[in-house]
């Protein structure tokens, strides 16, 4: 592991691992099968390629995403790994290019689309190529019952034990059964070691908020993150093309996605948001897997999503980069009658129906919650934890009241008149109100008629809502979402529990989150000066700009300050590679002069070497005119001076073995060298 540790500074720029992934790394080196359950941006990537560099061989990487596949490809090799894609994206170039490489034993990381398992030839090919490990990216995709199922994910287990080699399978889907159909299909049910951890995303910031101005709410959340990056998640197509054009027409760059488009512009789509600083897209979930995008800054969903996971999935896509993001999730009566409606009326068998019930009653448990949500959020995926201070409900204790008179109330309304009426009509009821339907039905002479006068109608609705989230009622989907009573209210009714609900009226829903900066106000204009290069080199280079460096770095950059490339190899995702092709026009910003380093010396940076080059340069330019600076102009040139530092001779005569220099530069230079060498 101690070889770990170095790769993983020298070739990935990280200064230490990730919670979890030390461990993975481990069991995936020592050929181990591995299945791993990491959140979204928690670092799965690095867990099957540093294995990589450890072991002989190829590891083969199945992923979904051509895309994907690419951009870590083009990272890999910026960072000086050998690795390769065999996808339909490719040119026939670049896939000649890997099958030499994979001939001649170069390639260490072979990044394969699932599409390719089905050819009879990919095994041969396999066999003769060397892999020694298989690495499954986004794992889930072999569960039938998920909505990224890819078929060709079941030859995954056959190509396992064709090449009797260890799998390590990665994903960051939570829930056990979809573990279990992994362990079945990938790993012929005998079961990996397993590593299931760390789902706290702290850098997000969590936010529910009640729909009031549905469409003003998202477009003020948008306003206050101008030029940021963000995702608008809402429940329908038509909505997402909407909600697109509002924020064209406030001034936002904004684009739609859904799964009824072309698939060409989907791609155009994707490839955008990918490409583009500060892009909006307004999408369905069928925007979902595609997106590897480290730098998105924000996620709002326009509509309630639909479990627990899928919440945790989509604003997971938020801050990949660990740099700070923000979320905030609207929702309101409808949804919830929505998400009821499309599971009960949805095609699975009844368990499957009741477990997906359950699921979203943990999602409106947490969009009702009263107190810390992250930690709510992280006690249903099993983990224990403290109040976050980064979530809405840290940031501002709610209101909260002791509701039991008043839950007890509206049941009563609901089961004295047969659990057969909407909450409109009900609240009728509560507040006496003698409208032409209570009087028609003779409601007004029920003894809960007119009972609930001590509140207003929007607080009744208040409960209502959060009487569905708590699950104490229920639409019926087949009664015309008429509310009926559940299991759990029955202890409530009897006075035998009592329930503490929000007093959040229409006052709450309107009120904003408050913005944050991604650095101190002062470190601002570097910030943005560094994404200026940032994009130019990525424009020149014709990759996404995270691959140059990602936003974590930049904010990294901006508030450490960085003054020589040594202190710059110091900067978390900054490696040697890296360093060496883009550290002098990022530093010449930091420092604000433009002059630029030699590469002999570049290679030199973050080596103890470093140091000594510069102090054998300050030296010569010293003496380039003799001592008393009336001599013959004279200096070595930059990779002599590298060699020195390297090799450190210690007398004249070892340093006259150095080609490139003569009798009159030892004459000159030589004791203030070897005074140098000596003392370092
Ligand atoms: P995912 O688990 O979603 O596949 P990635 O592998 O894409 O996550 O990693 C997410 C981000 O975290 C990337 O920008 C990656 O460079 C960064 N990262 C991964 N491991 C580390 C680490 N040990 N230290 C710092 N950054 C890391
Ligand atoms: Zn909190």
């Amino acid at each position: 592991m101690q070889r770990a540790g170095e790769l993983l500074a020298s070739v990935f720029g990280f200064s230490g691992f990730r919670p979890g992934q030390a461990d993975i790394v481990a069991a995936v080196t020592r050929g181990e099968n591995v299945l791993a359950i990491m959140p979204t941006g928690g670092g799965k990537s690095l867990c099957f390629q540093l294995p990589a560099l450890l072991q002989d061989g190829v590891t083969v990487v199945i992923s979904p995403l051509i895309a994907l596949m690419r951009d870590q490809v083009r990272a890999l090799t910026e960072a000086g790994v050998a690795a390769g894609a065999l996808t339909s994206g490719n040119t026939e170039a670049e896939t000649t290019e890997v099958f030499a490489a994979l001939d001649e034993g170069r390639l260490k990381l072979l990044y394969m689309a699932p599409e390719r398992l089905a050819s009879g030839g990919t095994r041969n090919l396999l066999r003769r190529a060397g892999v020694t490990a298989i690495a499954v990216d986004e794992a889930h995709c072999v569960s039938q019952w998920g909505h990224d199922f890819r078929p060709d994910y079941l030859r995954i287990g056959d190509l396992r034990r064709a090449l009797d080699v260890p799998l390590a399978a990665f994903t960051a889907t939570a829930d056990a059964e979809t573990r279990d159909e992994i362990v079945a299909r990938l790993f012929g049910g005998v079961a990996p070691s397993t590593f299931l951890r760390g789902f706290d995303r702290p850098n997000i910031h969590l936010a529910f908020t009640i729909k009031d101005q549905p469409r003003r709410q998202i477009l003020d959340f948008a306003a206050a993150r101008r030029g940021l990056s963000g995702i608008v998640y809402c429940a329908t197509r038509a909505k997402s093309e909407t909600l697109a054009a509002a924020l064209r027409e406030t001034g936002h760059v904004a684009c739609h996605y859904h799964g009824g488009m072309q698939a060409d512009d989907r791609r155009e789509v994707e490839a955008r948001f990918q490409r583009e600083d500060g892009l909006i897209v307004a999408a369905t979930v069928a925007f979902g897997m595609g997106i590897d995008k480290p730098d998105i800054r924000w996620v709002a969903h326009a509509d309630l999503p639909k479990s627990i996971e899928a919440y945790y999935q989509e604003i997971g896509r938020a801050g990949r980069d660990g740099a700070p993001a923000e979320t905030l999730t609207l929702f309101g009566p409808d949804d919830i009658r929505l998400r009821r409606t499309q599971i009960d009326e949805g095609l699975a068998p009844p368990d499957r129906k009741s477990a997906d019930h359950a699921r979203l009653n943990a999602l409106l448990g947490l969009a009702e919650a009263t107190g810390c949500r992250r930690q709510l959020l992280l006690s249903y995926f099993g983990e224990a934890s403290d109040p976050c201070n980064a979530c809405d409900l840290c940031d501002t204790a709610p209101e909260v009241f002791d509701a039991t008179q008043a839950v007890r109330k509206a049941l009563s309304a609901i089961l004295r008149t047969g659990e057969s009426f909407g909450a409109g009509h009900l609240i009728d009821i509560l507040l006496g109100a003698k409208t032409e339907k209570v009087t028609r039905r003779g409601h007004q002479s029920l003894p809960t008629f007119g009972v609930g006068k001590d509140m207003t109608r929007p607080q009744w609705q208040a409960v209502f809502r959060q009487m569905m989230g708590h699950d104490l009622i229920r639409p019926d989907a087949e009664r015309h979402g008429a509310l009926r009573m559940t299991e759990a209210a029955r202890p409530v009714l009897r006075d035998e529990v009592g329930i503490t609900l929000r007093r959040d009226t229409i006052r709450n829903a309107t009120s904003k989150p408050a913005v944050r900066g991604l650095v101190r106000e002062e470190d601002a204009p570097l910030l943005s000066a560094l994404k200026a290069i940032r994009r130019a080199l990525a424009e020149a280079a014709r990759v996404p700009a995270y691959v140059i460096f990602p936003d974590r770095t930049l904010i990294e950059m901006a508030e450490k300050r960085p003054g020589s490339l040594d202190e710059m190899m110091g900067i978390g995702g900054v490696g040697t590679k890296k360093l060496e092709k883009y550290g002098s026009p990022f530093l010449a910003v930091i420092t604000g002069c433009d002059e630029r380093v030699h590469p002999a010396r570049r290679k030199l940076a973050g080596q103890p070497t470093g140091a000594i080059f510069d102090r054998l340069l300050a030296a010569q330019t010293e003496l380039a005119r003799g001592a008393d600076g009336t001599g013959k102009h004279l200096t070595c040139s930059h990779s002599t001076l590298r060699k020195l530092a390297e090799t450190r001779p210690r007398n004249l005569t070892d340093l006259g073995r150095i080609g490139g220099l003569g009798d009159t530069k030892i004459e000159r230079f030589g004791q203030a060298f070897l005074a140098i060498l000596g003392d370092g």
